[in-house]
């Protein structure tokens, strides 16, 4: 029998999109509800710069209608952010679903190749980036066929391209009879069939692809996290990335749907967020793993009186029990909770309700999401009950549409009977805790952040002297997992040291920095199964039994 939520369902309007949802519905909108002084919004830590709802509402209003009227934008159509958190980042987002188009955020770390590929996987047809991520912007915009007329700045300025805040004005202009119409659910379609949002994600298998996103995702993503979410959080701190499903969801739209501001740290340092922490006074820390390793580890915390804050909320990788204990430990006024999730599940499928935010409950990723069921299956598919271990399914209004022109992966993932596959191994206990207790999926997490590993597969394959390879995440302290490779070289060719750090370096040279390989091993064969797929199970096997390498 699958596993229901514990919470009452959510009232889950299913003709809105997300931006009437937000800024034109009297049911939701903190507009109606609230003076404009009484008004949330976005908040950069460094610099003060603040909008509210109301100043991004008419913002991505006047945006939306520049990019329709003046650039062609038509519903449908991809727009890439490609930035770090800003907040204008928001308004580029707001802005192009209200003129009926798709986002699709990209980290702003991509190198021109890597950022060539998400531009022609999400179909992109406008850019909008940051002065320091512009030369790889433009070789990719041109790589991608994208006409450089189509490439604006989120932030800052540069001689000859259009700033976010000259579309505003642009569309302003207009007046506000001119206005476009914010788009609309068409006809004969619900909010679940219309995508909003290209994220990407390497899913249980194969390269990176742009999960497809639907406006009724978010939206009930936000109202399952609301009714968890207690009445003190007024201020949101987001130092995670807006390019991840976290980020998105629970540093752009939660916050909104709660009239709360969010404090935007554009560059992450430890004294930067923990300055916006005392400053701004948060209670509440959403955080993953690696920066809370960081709290319990980096002495520049001790400069800080953190007496005021209430919890820490984990998620997008597991969190240790050592990190547990020494959060406990460190800070015991606090509590923790979890989320698990995916980009697949438009974040967590669980999370920990107000009453389970203590340490003892810690250990697991929460409990089900409202409107939410869950299957725990074994390799067979046959369901396991409480206790046991096995593969989790989850089904609800969150659980995305599945992979943009990807039939195959799409079907791999998602079944018939509207079940996501995660490919996470959990166990859920007779109070309805759900813990992760392995991962059967090729994805490694490396601070949070999924890498594929046929990504590096390819990119080592195409090595002059490599005949074959598989990559696998190890342990490591503070990432979470690195990814190492397990390779064989072509005849004549020696693995040693030298030959290893070459390897190395060649990755280095060609791939962001949280997919660079940790480590080298050679050996003879890399174990695979008569269709020639790479056996990770048994490789992995053969790694913990220290069986591998020459
Ligand atoms: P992503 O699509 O990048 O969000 O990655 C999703 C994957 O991250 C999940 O399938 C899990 O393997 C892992 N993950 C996310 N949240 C947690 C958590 N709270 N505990 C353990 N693993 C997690």
């Amino acid at each position: 029998m699958p596993f229901k939520s514990l919470q009452p369902d959510i009232d889950l309007p299913t003709d809105l999109t997300v931006w009437d949802w937000l800024f034109e519905s009297p049911k939701y909108s903190p507009l109606a509800k609230h003076s404009e002084t009484q008004l949330g919004g976005y908040v950069n830590a460094s610099t003060k710069e603040r909008i509210n709802w109301k100043e991004v509402k008419d913002a991505t209003t006047y945006l939306s209608t520049a990019l329709v009227k003046k650039y062609g934008l038509k519903e449908g159509q991809t727009v890439a952010l490609f930035s770090p958190n800003s907040i204008w980042y928001p308004v580029a987002m707001f802005g192009t679903l209200r003129a009926g188009g798709i986002v699709s955020g990209a980290s702003p770390a991509y190198n021109v190749e890597e950022m060539t590929y998400a531009l022609k996987t999400a179909d992109a047809k406008f850019l909008m980036t940051h002065p320091a991520s512009m030369e790889v912007a433009t070789a990719a915009a041109k790589n991608a066929g994208i006409p450089k007329e189509n490439l604006f700045l989120i932030e800052g300025k540069l001689d000859g391209y259009t700033t976010i805040k000259e579309l505003i004005d642009m569309g302003k202009n207009f007046g506000e009879q001119g206005q476009i119409k914010s788009f609309k659910i068409p006809a004969g379609k619900k909010n679940k069939d219309v995508c909003g949002f290209l994220s990407f994600s390497s899913g249980t298998t194969g390269l990176p692809k742009a999960v497809m996103i639907a406006h009724q995702n978010v939206i009930a993503q936000c109202l399952q996290v609301r009714q968890i979410t207690p009445s003190d959080l007024k201020r949101v701190l987001a130092v995670l990335p807006l390019f991840h499903i976290t980020g998105l969801v629970h540093g752009l739209h939660l916050p909104a749907l709660l009239n709360a501001e969010v404090i935007m740290v554009p560059t992450f340092t430890m004294k930067a967020m923990l300055d916006a922490v005392v400053e701004y006074k948060l209670v509440e820390l959403l955080l993953v793993p690696p920066i809370l390793i960081r709290l319990v580890r980096d002495p520049i915390v001790d400069q800080y009186d953190l007496s005021f804050l209430r919890r820490f909320s984990s998620g997008a990788a597991p969190l240790s029990e050592e990190i547990i204990q020494l959060l406990k430990k460190k800070f015991p006024q606090t509590g923790l909770k979890q989320g698990y999730g995916m980009t697949e599940s438009c974040s967590c499928i669980t999370a920990h309700p107000p009453e389970k935010y203590d340490y003892k409950y810690a250990h697991a990723g929460g409990t089900i999401c409202a409107s939410t069921t869950v299957k725990i299956v074994k390799e067979d598919g046959t369901e396991v009950g409480v206790g046991e271990p096995g593969e989790l399914l989850a089904k609800g209004p969150q659980i995305v549409m599945g992979y943009l022109n990807n039939e195959k992966a799409t079907r791999e993932t998602f079944d018939e009977d509207g079940y996501l596959h995660t490919g996470d191994v959990a166990v859920i206990d007779d109070e309805g805790l759900i813990t992760i207790v392995d991962r059967i999926k090729e994805m490694v997490k490396v601070k949070g952040i999924g890498v594929a590993p046929a990504e590096l597969e390819d990119l080592l394959l195409g090595h002059p002297n490599v005949e074959d390879v598989a990559v696998l995440g190890i342990k490591d302290e503070y990432a979470g997992e690195l990814p190492k490779a397990y390779v064989v070289m072509k005849s004549g060719v020696e693995g040693d040291e030298l030959v290893g750090r070459e390897l190395l370096k060649y990755v280095k040279e060609r791939k962001v920095r949280h997919k660079h390989v940790k480590e080298i091993e050679f050996t003879d064969v890399i174990p695979k199964s008569a269709s020639g797929k790479i056996l990770r199970r048994v490789l992995r096997d053969q790694s913990r039994k220290g069986t591998t390498g020459v």
